[in-house]
């Protein structure tokens, strides 16, 4: 029986191991923390987003570069996924925004604890507390409190860098780099980013959500909700666009957003709507005929200069956009998710690393990108399935052979 070491013990390579054919691999599964799956249980914390429901040609443009994730998500799909779970206990349901979680009565250490009841019924042998550190004058893998490394075949699945308490640290990177593999620097994603307020602005504000907006940076557009915290913004809307406003940072002297207030209305219709109120002054206007909220209101008159406020016409395009420069991300520690990580040109279609012979890599250790929403978590599991599957055929032609 061929030996498999799994580095990593995140969704990765919980799926990974899961799928894993074990009566013709003996998997072992090395973590360094003394638990597996903490990030999985941070995610869990403000809601376990397990992934999303919908078409899923819908939810592979989602991924960046979609191409790469395209054939993965096809051979485990959101459905697969839920399927799945729903066959080891986790039943899931879909929220009202199709973000899929599990069933309301499961906390997430329950979800988690259900994957690896099951892996170890499978006979998945787990080796917590074991840091690997690189490889040995053999080419061997090399564990701090651990020696017993041989093996034919390991995959890597040692996450991004963000959140280090919960052993994703990127530390990792430095091996690699020493074997030739190329890994992108990382940086923040699905991250808050930093505005400055004006201070009396954001001392009346902060904390407060902006629902049902619009957010825009050059051609990219997306909906949901933003929060003002003193830092700047972060939510959902502003997490959609953080790949490219990092590019943006990187690249550009001055990166500005514009903030839809009524995604839903044309500027004619705000205009049309202005025109018939039988109020008088503009704030009523606004809160009572355009139900826009304090914070809306405050933001209006923030980033409008008082000629703009009081001309109709004006106003109705400002509030369809409003202009927001962005300083600065978020510290990478804080991030939901990091970009960067190992190049996909030093991977093949089957997850090998070309420069490293008999070693794979999967998850958010690789350089792919998705938006909040469930899709991290779908692209992880993904990936663990998709390897096994292939991993699993690679035996079989061995044996024929
Ligand atoms: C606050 C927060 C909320 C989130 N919410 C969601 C959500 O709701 N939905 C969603 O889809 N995604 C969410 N995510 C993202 C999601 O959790 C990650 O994308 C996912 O966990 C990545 O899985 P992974 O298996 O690639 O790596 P990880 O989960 O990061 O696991 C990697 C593992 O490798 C171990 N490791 C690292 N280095 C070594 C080493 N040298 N030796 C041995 N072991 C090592 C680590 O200790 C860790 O356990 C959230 C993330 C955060 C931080």
């Amino acid at each position: 029986m061929k030996k498999i070491t799994i580095v990593g013990g995140g969704p990765a390579a919980l799926m990974l191991a899961a799928q894993l054919d074990t009566k013709k691999y003996q998997v072992t599964l090395c973590e360094k923390k003394k638990t597996v799956g903490r990030k999985f249980l941070v995610a869990g914390e403000g809601g376990l987003n397990l992934t999303y429901q919908s078409d899923l040609e819908e939810l592979i443009s989602q991924y960046s570069p979609s191409e790469f994730m395209a054939p993965v998500l096809r051979q485990f799909t959101n459905e697969d996924l839920m399927s799945w779970l729903d066959f080891h206990g986790v039943s899931t349901f879909v929220g009202s925004s199709s973000r899929v979680f599990p069933a309301l009565e499961l906390k997430p250490i329950e979800v988690l604890n259900k994957i690896v009841e099951y892996l170890v019924t499978r006979g998945v042998k787990f080796q917590t507390d074991t840091k690997w550190v690189g490889w040995n004058a053999e080419g061997n893998l090399s564990f701090e409190g651990f020696n017993d490394a041989a093996s034919d075949l390991v995959v890597f699945a040692l996450g991004g860098a963000s959140w280090k308490v919960t052993g994703s640290d990127g530390e990792w990177r430095t091996a690699f780099e020493k074997r030739g593999v190329i890994v992108r620097p990382f940086s923040a994603a699905n991250c808050a980013f930093g505005v400055d307020w004006d201070k009396n602005f954001v001392k009346t504000h902060q904390g407060k959500p902006l629902k049902n907006i619009g957010l825009r940076y050059k051609e990219h557009f997306s909906k949901g909700e933003l929060v003002i915290s003193e830092f700047g913004l972060e939510g959902n809307a502003i997490y959609a666009l953080s790949q490219k406003l990092q590019e943006g940072l990187l690249n550009e002297e001055r990166v500005v957003v514009h903030l839809d207030l009524k995604p839903t209305m044309t500027v004619a219709q705000i205009r049309a709507k202005y025109k018939r109120s039988k109020l008088t002054k503009v704030t009523e206007v606004l809160k009572k005929d355009l139900n826009l909220d304090r914070t809306s209101i405050g933001l209006i008159k923030q980033f409008t200069d008082k000629s703009t406020f009081l001309d109709p016409d004006l106003l109705a395009k400002s509030i369809k956009s409003i202009p927001v420069i962005i300083q600065s991300a978020d510290e990478l520690d804080k991030a939901i998710s990091t970009l960067g990580g190992i190049t996909l040109e030093e991977m093949d279609e089957n997850f090998q690393i070309k420069k490293i012979p008999d070693a794979y890599a999967i998850g958010e250790m690789l350089d792919w990108y998705a938006p909040t929403g469930g899709y991290l978590l779908q692209g992880c599991f993904s990936m663990g399935f998709a390897l096994a599957k292939h991993l699993n055929e690679l035996e079989v032609v061995n044996e024929l052979a």
